[in-house]
């Protein structure tokens, strides 16, 4: 299954080693063909180098589109060798065997990502390279195909230990690379183009994906992990700037952008706010005149809970900010910005990661997610459903007071980032309990009470902060039970989406127990 290394084609974007690889080649008796700028940089290196032009016996032309798009290339990388109809038309038309492909594609994502402009794009998409790449991959029996530069080595060091040759599961696991590539780049293009013209019908996108990180393990140790970015500049977690800290581990991504999304929903512009997050649910939200005043009501939603939290802030973080948050052990903090006094504080804590973006990211705009399931992806358009005043139904006899309506659109926008069924509890701008993921919405809503009032023993409030609090139900009441529970706690106002085939039962419970209620007329599962 050796397959020895006679001939190589190379063509490459990324210059990187290139050179040290021609010249290595060289002294392994590879004799090379390149293209254009390729072979310029291995001939200035002082390799002998035949030009694909003088193979093909075609000039490169239009501006490199079609420089290795020729028989005499694709021949010689597609012939099975040990087939005699293949050999024969090899030698009937001259075609040599191309036993190494080394290629790097045109640079699309980097292009991308210093937000080149549709003519370059265009120009940035390859079309030989990945003829190439697919045409000796497919032939790994024979062929040896390099994509990624980070492989030379592995390259080199596969010849010398076969005497020139390479071996099949070598070969193999290359092409297995190399489809990855061209599928990562195929896809790349793709998602740039439907961003280009506004196309969001999800059963027309497609998973692009750069690796950025292999993270040490995925959600427990036993399990392998990476990290792959879209090629977004979007503001979160994949393009913020990392200062200090251990390296982000798979949970920490996770929780990360779950703060950040969620602290997001809150506009800088109406002050500052605070979210405390763990396991990618909020465990503390709040606003407040000063960041440092959003922390510690944010903290003092659930203090125990927020031990090893991420925190999202929604404003640049201050030194004193920094100070209050270095109090208890916090694994991440994400924020748009931090003074040069908070990166000091926060100097001192070797284990604490901060991390900074420009600005936030809009909570409106669409985008994709996506899950796996056995056997497939689900993917769908982002929740980026939002609901103003002006969307809101009231459905009791009793209208909810301005200070109450703020209170339910921020409990509202809260439950929008709680996994279901989800029941929080907001007073004067403060989450004061969060039920999150619990099978029943009743038991969201218990659960959700019974914090409140343990943090109010904590606390030593004289009574639960869930009186007089508004609450927000992430989907409709099935029945007046939840309904019922939260204004057992003390709520005195609801937001939740209406529509269930019970409605006119729980609004009457809400009457009864005089409550205010409105309707949103849209849900936030998050499951
Ligand atoms: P060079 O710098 O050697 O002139 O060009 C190298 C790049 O050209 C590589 O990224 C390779 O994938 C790409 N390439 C090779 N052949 C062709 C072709 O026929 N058409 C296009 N568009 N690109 C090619």
């Amino acid at each position: 299954d050796l397959s020895p290394v006679r001939r190589a084609l190379i063509s490459v974007s990324d210059k990187t080693g290139l050179t040290e690889l021609g010249q290595a080649l060289e002294a392994r008796g590879v004799e090379i063909l390149s293209t254009g700028g390729s072979a310029r940089a291995l001939r200035e290196a002082g390799v002998t180098v035949k030009d694909v032009a003088e193979v093909t016996q075609f000039p490169e032309m239009m501006d490199g589109r079609v420089k290795t798009l020729h028989p005499m290339v694709h021949g010689g990388l597609l012939a099975l060798r040990d087939n005699d109809d293949h050999v024969a038309a090899m030698k009937e038309h001259g075609i040599g065997p191309i036993d190494l492909l080394v290629v790097n594609l045109y640079p699309f994502e980097a292009a991308l990502a210093r937000g080149a402009g549709y003519d370059e794009m265009i120009e940035n998409i390859d079309i030989g390279g990945p003829a190439m790449i697919r045409a000796a991959a497919k032939n790994h029996g024979f062929v040896t195909t390099i994509v990624d530069v980070e492989d030379y080595d592995a390259l080199l060091g596969e010849l010398d230990a076969n005497d020139g040759a390479t071996t099949y599961a070598f070969r193999q696991r290359q092409a297995q690379i190399a489809y990855a590539r061209t599928g990562a780049y195929d896809a790349a293009v793709s998602t740039w183009m439907a961003e280009s013209i506004g196309e969001t019908a999800p059963r027309r996108r497609v998973v692009a994906g750069q690796l950025a990180q292999t993270l040490r393990y995925g959600e427990n140790p036993h399990q392998d992990a990476a990290f792959y970015t879209d090629g977004s500049s979007r503001p979160g977690v994949a393009t913020a700037t990392q200062h200090q800290g251990k390296e982000l581990s798979y949970n920490n991504i996770n929780d990360t952008d779950a703060a950040f999304e969620l602290v997001a929903e809150f506009a800088p512009e109406d002050g500052p706010a605070v979210a405390i997050i763990k396991h990618a649910n909020p465990c503390g939200v709040a606003r407040g005149e000063t960041l440092i005043d959003a922390y510690q009501k944010a903290f003092d939603c659930d203090r125990t809970s927020a031990f090893g939290g991420i925190v999202a802030l929604n404003q640049p973080l201050d030194g004193e900010t920094a100070r209050k948050i270095a109090e208890i052990f916090t694994e991440v903090v994400i924020a748009p910005g931090a003074s040069d006094a908070a990166k000091e504080v926060f100097a001192a804590k070797k284990n604490l990661r901060l991390l900074t973006t420009d600005g936030l990211p809009d909570t409106r705009v669409g985008g994709q997610t996506i899950r796996q399931v056995a056997g497939g992806y689900l993917f769908q358009n982002k929740d980026n459903g939002f609901i103003g005043e002006s969307d809101l139904k009231v459905v009791t006899k009793k209208s909810p007071t301005d200070a109450q309506l703020r209170d339910l659109l921020f409990a509202w926008k809260v439950a929008k980032h709680v996994k279901s069924n989800a029941i929080v509890y907001v007073k004067d701008g403060a989450t004061v309990g969060v039920g999150a993921g619990q099978m029943s919405r009743l038991d969201s809503s218990t659960i959700a009470a019974t914090k409140a009032a343990r943090m109010a023993k904590e606390l030593g409030l004289p009574e639960t902060p869930a009186i007089g609090s508004a609450v927000a139900s992430d989907a409709f009441f099935p029945f007046p039970d939840g309904l019922l529970e939260a204004a057992a706690a003390g709520a005195t106002c609801v937001i939740q989406p209406g529509g269930s085939m019970r409605d006119d039962e729980v609004i009457a419970a809400a009457d009864e127990a005089g409550l205010a209620m409105v309707f949103t007329g849209m849900r936030h599962f998050r499951h």
